[in-house]
């Protein structure tokens, strides 16, 4: 199975490249969607396994319905490097362990290529394992501008969130394969499409 690493930084456009390519028809599997799946309660009031792990290490951050109260634990992790650290080291196998399952099924049903779309891709250090990666690259000024009209926010707290990634310059220099979304949709579509035709030809 080929495994391609699709990443970016905030609001650079790398939602916008995965529906592309979905449209094409490529797999994707979602780091975020995965890691949701694994905190939605089993059953009513029952929390995931996952969630009791976290609930285990960080006391008293489930909700009455069995799920994960994201602010307060947001609040313990966010102030305290070590609690972030063992809060990843917590997830991240779970989320690996899912997608490894996810692989097998698409494989078993005949798919040779798959995207894995993961925002913080580097900063997870998942470059070791998924060496082939496509960077969804935009210059700063523009990132700003598009993530303040996305999530109607400021100047001031869009540079305060995409200073907490590593800069999209650094991203690009480790990229595969480099989508510049500088422009407009159409010439974002036209580089998909042919980074699409590319890969899907190379795994006939
Ligand atoms: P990400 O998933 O990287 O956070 P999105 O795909 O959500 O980024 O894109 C960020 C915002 O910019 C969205 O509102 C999206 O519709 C918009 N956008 C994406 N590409 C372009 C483009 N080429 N021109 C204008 N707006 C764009």
């Amino acid at each position: 199975m080929r495994i391609i690493g699709l990443t970016g930084g905030i609001a650079s456009g790398k939602s916008t490249v995965a529906s592309l390519l979905r449209q094409y028809g490529a797999i994707i599997e979602d780091a975020d969607q995965i890691y949701k799946e694994l905190v939605t309660p089993v059953d009513e009031h029952v929390p995931s396994p996952l969630c009791k792990a976290i609930n285990r290490r960080f006391n008293g951050v489930l909700t009455p319905k069995g799920e994960l109260n994201r602010a307060k634990l947001g609040k313990i992790v966010f102030a305290n490097a070590e609690h972030l650290r063992a809060l990843g080291e917590i997830t991240h196998p779970a989320v690996a362990a899912r997608f490894r399952a996810r692989c097998e099924q698409h494989q078993q049903n005949g798919h040779n290529l798959l995207f894995y779309d993961v925002p913080l891709f580097f900063e997870r250090g998942l470059q070791t394992k998924i060496t082939e990666v496509v960077v969804v690259w935009v210059p700063e000024d523009v990132q700003i501008l598009r993530l303040m009209a996305r999530d109607r926010i400021i100047a001031k707290d869009a540079r305060s969130r995409i200073g907490s990634q590593l800069s999209l310059d650094d991203k690009r220099q480790r990229a595969t394969w480099v989508i510049d979304n500088s422009g407009e949709r159409d010439r974002l579509t036209a580089q998909v499409a042919a980074l699409w035709d590319e890969l899907a030809n190379s795994a006939k």
